[in-house]
């Protein structure tokens, strides 16, 4: 899929989450990592992504993780989001595409039974073994409906059954130990109050012409 469709969706001026370049390659061999973003958005949801082929593969479960045996959820497969997504936590403005808060709410390793997790995917079968720090055990994620608008999976448990996580856990970071509504609070990773620093970084270089213009007798030049 590549990183085309989630540029062409996001204004990165107004957004704080990565840009992304190009597609990278994987740093270790053997390990894949996985992460799960909790997102507050229209809906909440569960982006559930897999680091393959450079990118993080991503599906959106509205239910999040299954934890009964044989337990299925649906799955809806999105863009390819690049790696560096993979530590986002933080706030996509209002009115941006996805806006609302988004929470890191688990990442480890993830191995895929068979020896080509991509072909694997491209069948739409993927059976796999999550090693993360609240998902530890096998699900399975296949594919039941494609179209060209939007393939629809499932993500099931298989293997045995795992006692589901608690409420307070459900709703603490990883990365920070905060709750959603904390993160939402705390608007640190939102471009918009990330503005306040370009302002001063702005009235800072200004100052510094004003004064080197003063030395030299010269004008000062207004914009950057
Ligand atoms: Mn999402």
């Amino acid at each position: 899929m590549g990183l085309a469709e989630y540029k062409r969706k996001r204004n990165f001026v107004k957004t704080a989450e990565p840009k992304g370049g190009k597609p990278r390659p994987k740093a270790v061999k053997g390990a894949s990592r996985f992460v799960i973003q909790k997102h507050d958005a229209r809906r909440l949801h569960y982006d559930f992504r897999l680091e393959m082929d450079g990118v993080l593969k991503s599906w959106a479960v509205p239910k999040g993780l299954p934890w009964k045996q044989g337990e299925k959820h649906l799955a809806v497969e999105v863009e390819d989001h690049p790696v560096e997504y993979g530590t986002f936590e933080g706030i996509i403005p209002e009115g941006q595409y996805g806006g609302g808060t988004v929470m890191l709410w688990d990442r480890g390793t993830y191995y895929v039974y068979g020896e080509q997790p991509l072909k694997s995917l491209r069948e739409g079968r993927l059976h796999l073994v999550l090693d993360g720090e609240k998902a530890k055990g096998e699900w399975a994620l296949i594919c039941i409906r494609s179209n060209e608008e939007k393939n629809q999976w499932l993500l099931l448990k298989a293997g045995a059954s795992l006692k589901p996580i608690s409420k307070k856990r459900d709703d603490e970071s990883v990365k920070t130990g905060r709750t959603m509504k904390q993160i939402a609070e705390a608007r640190d990773a939102e471009w918009e109050s990330g503005r306040k620093d370009e302002d001063s970084s702005v009235r800072s270089t200004l100052k510094r012409r004003v004064q080197a213009a003063l030395k030299k007798k010269t004008r000062v030049k207004k914009t950057l």
